[in-house]
């Protein structure tokens, strides 16, 4: 059967969505673009105990950032709705009895309290309990009470869950798309609960029937479901849907940057680098983390960086828009090993998009920021196009985010009030005064002051003084900018203007008297 590409991201609104929770989003809506299909957004909210209020929103505002777009789903509806687990519960009841009635699962009634006691024995005599075909037959389930019982314990409004029964000792295999052909003992495999007591299914059970109600056709999810996935093949199977499981893709791990152990929600500030993609405020305790968006990161690049890990296109190219990832991306190319996360790299794809923004968009922005924090009238100079749009050339050179523009080049718009007083110390020399005065006379008679005249003029000036440029050029930059590192010296100088550089020289030179 030809059937119609078909992913979903199906993630828990536990808490903000980790940056890994974002890549496996990607990697799904990549996959079912590329095939013309569909991507789907799913909110898994069974657990009660652990939803957390704003997640599911944080969710949604974090695909949308990103540029992930949702077809079908939360937030936009669609024909197998609803889309948010917990609205669905009814729908599961009747699968969790389907198996028990063909004998592939069954009521389980001990308390926690029981299994608790279990378990504490069992750890005191160095052991541990595993509900699974060793030890279910000596405890509290149909299997070891009659029918007549259990319907009794049922109907008396006994608590219970619905129990996988996993069979012993047999292999089950399935082909992860990443791995190839996985096979596991059943053995290792415990009798997963299906329907808890409040009625509600586990994960374990709602994904499945999700999937086949909503005719997912590839599951694509991280490397910790592998180890519960023969349970899933065993379920597809119970439930006679062999022939519709979608195909599992399990993604691997994101590893810290120095590749010790997995990259986990509470890295991130820590280790000086968000892990969430937008800014995130914990409802109960205020608690603020980072987010990529607030750093000033450009979402096409933390989208092009997510890509990168685990995934490569097997050429040299870096760069690439969704539309190239779409076109590009292939399972045959995401690797099996854990992906170690590079802070540095990170930075430096938000440099190749910087270098990517048209510029009469960075100077608007600017324009906006500078108008914010200098109050500077709409007639000013230095806010308009022409002045700003040089000013944006120079300065992305030079740096790696958009908001340090201001930060880095302030001395494009105000003159500097500071010296870097060790780099003076370094070149002054009293002597020097004269050919600073010099040079400031000659520009103040240039009737046109470009970067290279400018150029031309200050070195044949040192020249006359019987000075080498590296004598002086230095200190030339201080004195304009206050600092000794910045964008290129007579672009900026041109950019200034000659009055003002004029001034700014004279400026200096008093200041170094
Ligand atoms: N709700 C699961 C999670 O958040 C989804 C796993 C899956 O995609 O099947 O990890």
């Amino acid at each position: 059967m030809n059937r119609k590409t078909r992913t979903r991201f199906a993630p828990s609104p536990t808490g903000p969505l980790h940056m890994g929770g974002v890549r496996t989003a990607l990697y799904a809506y990549l996959f079912a673009k590329q095939k013309g299909g569909d991507f789907l957004l799913r909110i898994e909210d069974t657990d009660q105990t652990r939803f957390v209020p704003g997640a599911e929103e944080y969710i949604i505002e974090s695909l949308n950032w990103s540029g992930i777009k949702i077809d079908e789903g939360v937030s936009v509806g669609g024909k197998f709705a609803p889309y948010r687990q917990s609205e669905r519960k009814e729908m599961y009841r009747k699968y969790a009895e389907q198996l028990t009635a063909s004998g592939h699962a069954y009521y389980a009634f001990d308390t926690s309290a029981e299994l608790d006691a279990i378990r504490k024995q069992a750890e005191a005599a160095k052991g541990a309990f595993s509900y699974d075909s060793t030890s279910r037959m000596k405890l509290n389930n149909s299997l070891t009470i009659s029918k007549e019982e259990t319907e009794k314990k049922i109907a008396s409004g006994d608590h219970y869950v619905i129990r996988l029964k996993v069979p012993e000792n047999t292999e089950v295999k399935f082909t992860d798309i990443i791995r190839g052909e996985v096979s596991f003992n059943s053995s290792l495999v415990d009798d997963k609960v299906l329907l808890k007591s409040d009625g509600m299914p586990t994960y374990h059970l709602a994904h499945i029937v999700d999937d086949y109600l909503m005719e997912i056709t590839h599951a694509i999810r991280g490397e910790e479901w592998l180890p519960s996935a023969p349970a899933h093949i065993l379920i597809y199977k119970f439930l006679g849907w062999e022939d519709l499981m979608p195909q599992y893709a399990h993604l691997p791990l994101l590893l810290k940057p120095d590749g010790n152990g997995k990259l986990s929600k509470r890295d991130g500030d820590k280790l000086g680098f968000p892990v969430f993609p937008l800014e995130w405020k914990d409802p109960k305790t205020g608690e603020i983390s980072s987010g990529y968006r607030e750093k000033g990161y450009y979402p096409e690049a933390f989208v092009n960086m997510l890509a990168f890990l685990g995934w490569n296109p097997g050429t040299e190219q870096e760069v690439f828009t969704m539309d190239d990832l779409i076109q590009k991306f292939s399972f045959a190319h995401v690797h099996k090993a854990g992906a170690r996360f590079d802070p540095e790299k990170t930075k430096w794809f938000n440099e190749q998009w910087l270098h990517r923004q048209p510029e009469t968009e960075l100077a608007s922005r600017l324009k906006s920021s500078l108008k914010d924090q200098f109050q500077f009238a709409d007639n000013d100079r230095r806010v308009s196009e022409s002045f700003l749009t040089k000013c944006v050339q120079l300065l992305k050179v030079r740096t790696q985010f958009e908001n340090e523009f201001i930060e880095k080049g302030k001395y494009l718009f105000l003159a500097p009030t500071q010296y870097d007083e060790q780099a003076i110390q370094k070149k002054w020399k009293p002597e020097l005064t004269i050919f600073f005065q010099n040079v400031s006379g000659v520009f103040a008679g240039m009737s046109s002051f470009t970067a290279p005249e400018i150029e031309i003029t200050f070195k044949e000036t040192a020249a006359a003084n019987n000075l080498k440029p590296g004598d002086v050029i230095q200190l030339f930059r201080v004195f304009l900018s206050g600092q000794s590192a910045g964008v290129d010296l007579f672009p900026m100088a041109e950019l200034l203007g000659k009055e003002e550089v004029v001034a700014r020289i004279n400026a200096a030179l008093n200041h170094v008297k």
